[in-house]
């Protein structure tokens, strides 16, 4: 065993931050962004877009498909918001562009995704529910990507339904947050069922049992955990009041590789 102290301020980092209307994106992401595919303009974080690279692989998906928009900076937000205004409205604008600082995009780990035709809408980009667009849908939980804003949650997720955003959460969590039909803020009420200590949420990948628990944020100094050395393990802030802890318990011969993170 050994004693990790997470910061406060690693709260507000990691795969799972929640960054929606009330939780804002309180540090700018800018290292280890990527291109998502060869020749592209569209930046994601390193592990994003690795595993969006291998779910592209599997289903040849770059052939068809086109990112449309990746990581944007702040002022990239405030500029889209400002023309969406201009062109189309306050109704509009507030239902799918969020208030800059308020952007997932802003943090590297969300993606639009354009079936390849010649004319693409870069706010509400078409990536139908048929075909490869459907084929990677379903496929996307198992390379930790959710479909962020699906129809019917609109009052919970504060967005107009979006069928062409992704966001990468990681594995296993886009598969629990799938299989319940959950959102991620609803996501982030559900795991605190589960606190670090007693009695985990538990799921299996790739033949490795997962542990999946809730560890409230605790203290001016930081919170103090004991973890398991001999374990895999990642820790992320939900950007609101604590950190959710993933435990992975493999074989030695089921290394979870790009999926674990
Ligand atoms: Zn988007």
């Amino acid at each position: 065993m050994k004693t990790l102290t997470l910061t406060n301020r690693q709260v507000h980092n990691g795969n799972l931050i929640l960054v929606n209307s009330t939780h804002r994106l309180l540090k700018q992401t800018t290292s280890e962004l990527v291109p998502t595919a060869l020749q592209s303009g569209t930046l994601l974080q390193r592990q994003a877009a690795a595993l969006l690279n291998s779910l592209m692989q599997q289903i040849d998906g770059w052939k068809y498909i086109v990112p449309v928009s990746g990581w944007r900076s702040f002022s990239e937000q405030q500029q889209i918001w400002d023309d969406s205004l201009k062109e189309n409205g306050m109704e509009f604008t507030q239902t799918y562009v969020a208030v800059p600082g308020h952007s997932e995009h802003q943090t590297g780990l969300a993606i639009d995704l354009a079936l390849k035709q010649e004319h693409i809408d870069f706010i509400c980009p078409e990536f139908p529910y048929d075909g490869i667009c459907q084929k990677f849908r379903m496929l996307a939980p198992a390379y930790g990507f959710i479909e962020r804003y699906p129809k019917g949650a609109e009052m919970i997720t504060g967005i107009g339904h979006e069928p062409w955003h992704f966001r990468y959460v990681g594995v296993p969590h886009a598969q629990i947050i799938t299989e319940n039909g959950l959102v991620l803020e609803s996501y982030m009420d559900f795991i605190k069922n589960y606190e670090y200590g007693f009695k985990p949420y538990i799921t299996t990948v790739d033949n490795c049992e997962l542990y999946v628990s809730y560890l409230p944020a605790s203290g001016v100094s930081g919170t103090r955990v004991m973890i398991d050395d001999s374990m895999l393990y990642s820790i992320s802030g939900n950007n609101i009041d604590g950190f959710i802890m993933t435990e992975w318990r493999c074989t030695h011969e089921n290394k979870p590789g790009l999926k674990w993170a």
